[in-house]
């Protein structure tokens, strides 16, 4: 065995109620004057954030979006330099940590985030930007956020279809942290264990979306994904999800969702070890197809049609998919994203078993 475990985690206060807490982590953090970050339509959200602040708080910019736009991150920007801030809190999924961590890029404010979502993007130095309708992400220090504060009871009003969504993008985390080439013994037990909690949990909440200890669960595995999302590099799978949401304005979650069965049976050969990991957490001996079926129970959109993708647009997104190299198991070809594209715009079922 050889590997290199090269990554930092922020502290987590987890738990049912710890959105309370947030006064004090920023005390401990010793700052002064925190900006609140959200998107629109959570206004109820960030005016707690705001009473539980107190002397703290330094106002509110509610206006994140998907994909962090150039614009939005200069108004964000200038909002936290004229509020004379020294810390953003993110409240939200990963459109609101996305633009905390745009400001921070510049500023090398600290972030507290507080995630409603299942997406990940709290855990991880990843930031993303979008400029001309192409979006460009990298990694840096300054945008992992310090303290992460998970409250379970922040995620019961999130509609059944963006938890699942978002649930199988932490997945997709999971499935590509197992076959990472810096992939490390700590990152695939959290992966793995990531995509068992998630497969568990999802389906539950389908079901009956305020039911607590499947959110908490949820959140549980969220963290895990969204641990190893930080900590090793992603292939295939979110370099496609980045093309189609940046380019084609897909919905980022759902695109995850819908992509992920078609890149893992693309992957499968290439990385037999990891996919007999991903069969075993979701319960069965075919990795593509039982992330197929778990979509399918738990009501994810069938296929990029169903997105509003165009059919004319698959050969551009091919093109931008392999414009710049990248780590994955098996060579990327352009024909090979074609052919992953075309059977996800029809929604087809993959299978590949393992034996
Ligand atoms: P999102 O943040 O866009 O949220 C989706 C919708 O749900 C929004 O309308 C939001 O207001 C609403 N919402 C969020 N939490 C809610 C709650 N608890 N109750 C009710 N409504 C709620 O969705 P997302 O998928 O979490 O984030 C997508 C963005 O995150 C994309 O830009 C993606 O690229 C980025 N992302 C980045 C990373 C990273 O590591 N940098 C990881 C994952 C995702």
């Amino acid at each position: 065995m050889r590997f290199t475990l090269d990554a930092s985690f922020p502290r987590v206060v987890f738990g049912v109620g710890s959105f309370g807490s947030i006064g004090a982590e920023a005390e401990r953090l010793g700052v002064e004057r925190v900006l609140v970050v959200g998107t629109p339509g959570r206004a109820i959200l960030l005016d707690d954030a705001i009473r539980l602040l107190g002397a703290r708080s330094a106002g509110i910019f509610g206006e994140a979006v998907p994909h962090v736009p150039s614009g939005i991150a200069a108004r964000a920007r200038e909002c936290a330099v004229s509020a004379k801030s020294d810390c953003i809190l993110a409240v939200g999924g990963g459109s609101a940590i996305g633009v905390a961590k745009a400001v921070a890029l510049t500023t090398g404010l600290p972030i507290i985030a507080v995630p409603t979502t299942y997406s990940g993007s709290e855990m991880t130095p990843v930031w993303g930007l979008t400029e001309d309708a192409v979006k460009v992400t990298g990694r840096d220090a300054r945008v992992q956020p310090r303290t992460v504060i998970y409250d379970p009871e922040l995620t019961l009003g999130l509609s059944a279809s963006t938890s699942v969504a978002t649930g199988m993008n932490a997945i997709a985390h999971c499935v590509e942290a197992l076959y990472a080439p810096d992939a490390n013994p700590l990152t695939s037990m959290m992966a793995e264990e990531g995509i068992s909690v998630l497969s568990h949990s999802l389906p539950l909440i389908a079901d009956a979306p305020r039911d607590l200890g499947a959110r908490t669960h949820a959140l549980y595995g969220s963290w895990l994904a969204g641990s190893a999302l930080g900590a090793v590099q992603m292939g295939l799978q979110h370099k496609l999800s980045h093309t189609l949401g940046g380019t084609f304005g897909l919905s980022h979650a759902e695109t995850h969702a819908v992509l992920l069965p078609h890149t893992a049976a693309y992957n499968a050969d290439a990385a037999r070890e990891a996919m007999l990991r991903i069969a075993r957490a979701l319960g069965g001996d075919d990795a593509p197809g039982a992330l197929f079926d778990l979509n399918r129970r738990i009501g994810s959109l069938a296929s990029l049609a169903a997105l509003g993708m165009q059919i004319t647009e698959l050969e551009r997104a091919a093109d931008l998919a392999v414009e710049k190299p990248y780590a994955n198991p098996r060579p990327v070809t352009r024909d090979g994203v074609l052919g992953i594209l075309r059977r996800a715009f029809d929604g087809e079922r993959p299978s590949r078993q393992l034996t």
